[in-house]
């Protein structure tokens, strides 16, 4: 400030200034959860067959109905996954930065284009196996088309895995972030990169994490950017400060648009969308280097110079695989692949997956969000107000965790919000 202008302003003084701007534009912190249940009804009204859900918790406060949860999920997203998205599920969640802090827990697909599609969304007090397991569970009964064989996919392990189990068994799980694995394979072929990447994706708190992108970083700077810029392509960090009800409609609206682009984009395509396209034609110009040698029409050794010492690798065009791995885990053939299909003369469209065309792609947007009404024209509710949750996080500096000594007595923790389930709207 002092820099800038050339005026020196209290730390008190501009704190109070920023709330109070933060609070023109945003609305009250705590009245972002009063008209929850209004804004679900609303919801229920203008986009029919939309999912909303609302949980409150009326035990903490006897007094009060206290804001625990809110689902919700659409009806173009749930055509986006019925009818067009691979049959893929990615889970992620991060913590909110309001004054009432809580998590929001989100489910993306995956599009024909090898775009991530959001699919779900829930704000709840914290992430853990019991809301990931009530997350699920609506998601399960909102999209039950015929996905019981679908393959889930996330780097919070511990708390979903069980969750997973329970509300989804027919389901696959695949190890963490293999969709970015697949992707990261292509551009950064060497073995040691491989396993910095592992380090990196499979860490499982910030300290790690850190340190094994640093490793990554001093490896190969073009492939640690190529992973920050991947990881940090879908946060929602622009949203998660805000009032709970400013920030769920500014994501709907954000989705909104995000389908109508989307859909707009794919008019002048031909056919295989533009990432499939440019991944199918590096690997060919890489294969077309390889020596190929045909076992019958359809079983083929690849040497693969890319390796030193040169590495032969079985293509099979019957099953789509390669044994390199990367044709069954992306769905794409692999440069080895693509070297078998030109030697037999075959053509690539032929081995590629319904879920990589335009026609998918179309399909995946073919439904959109629809507008809704002004605030001021919503109708009136005749569910409660609701108060914001009790504040977790303490004000000031954040408490460093301490060891605890071997003698000390683990506190246990008391779960106030299990018995808390009176009003569901859905
Ligand atoms: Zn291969």
């Amino acid at each position: 400030m002092l820099e800038t202008y050339g005026v020196r302003i209290g730390d008190l003084k501009l704190y109070r200034a920023r709330e109070r701007v933060g609070k023109d534009i945003n609305g009250d912190h705590a009245r972002g959860y009063e008209d929850l249940f209004q804004y679900a009804a609303v919801i229920h009204k203008y986009d029919l067959g939309a999912i909303c859900k609302v949980l409150c918790d009326a035990v903490t406060r006897p007094e009060k109905v206290l804001f625990q949860r809110f689902f919700m999920a659409f009806p173009a997203q749930k055509n986006a996954l019925n009818n067009g998205c691979r049959p893929y599920i990615g889970l992620d969640g991060c913590h909110l930065k309001s004054k009432y802090g809580g998590a929001l827990l989100a489910a993306v697909g995956m599009d024909a284009n090898n775009g991530m599609i959001p699919l779900a969304l829930a704000v709840c007090e914290i992430e853990n196996t019991e809301t990931w397991s009530w997350f699920l569970e609506i998601l399960h009964s909102y999209f039950d088309n015929g996905l019981e064989h679908i393959t889930f996919c996330s780097d919070r392990q511990k708390d979903l895995l069980g969750a997973i189990e329970i509300t989804w068994p027919t389901a696959y799980r695949r190890p963490c972030a293999w969709h970015i694995y697949a992707n990261f394979c292509k551009e950064h072929p060497s073995v040691s990169l491989r396993n910095l990447f592992w380090r990196v994706v499979s860490s499982t708190n910030k300290f790690d994490y850190a340190i094994a992108m640093e490793k990554l970083k001093k490896e190969k700077l073009e492939a640690w950017q190529w992973l920050e810029t991947e990881l940090a392509g879908f946060t929602w960090s622009r949203h998660e400060e805000k009032p709970c009800l400013t920030m769920l409609e500014e994501i709907r609206c954000m989705f909104m648009t995000l389908f109508t682009e989307r859909k707009k984009e794919a008019q002048s395509w031909t056919n295989i969308p533009p990432r499939v396209k440019k991944e199918l034609d590096a690997a060919y110009e890489c294969g077309s280097k390889m020596n190929v040698m045909a076992s019958g029409d359809l079983h083929f050794q690849v040497k693969d110079k890319g390796y030193y010492p040169a590495r032969r690798f079985i293509v099979d065009l019957m099953s789509r695989s390669c044994d390199c791995g990367y044709w069954d885990l992306a769905g794409i053939p692999c440069t080895h692949a693509m070297a078998a299909i030109s030697h037999a003369r075959h053509t690539t469209t032929e081995y590629l997956p319904k879920y990589f065309s335009k026609e998918a792609y179309l399909n995946t947007y073919a439904v959109m969000f629809k507008p809704i009404h002004d605030k001021v024209t919503w109708d009136p509710c005749d569910r409660p107000k609701l108060f914001p949750p009790e504040i977790t996080k303490k004000i000031g500096r954040p408490k460093k965790s301490r060891k605890r000594a071997a003698t000390e007595p683990i506190k246990k923790k008391t779960d106030h919000f299990i018995s808390a389930a009176p009003f569901v709207v859905g």
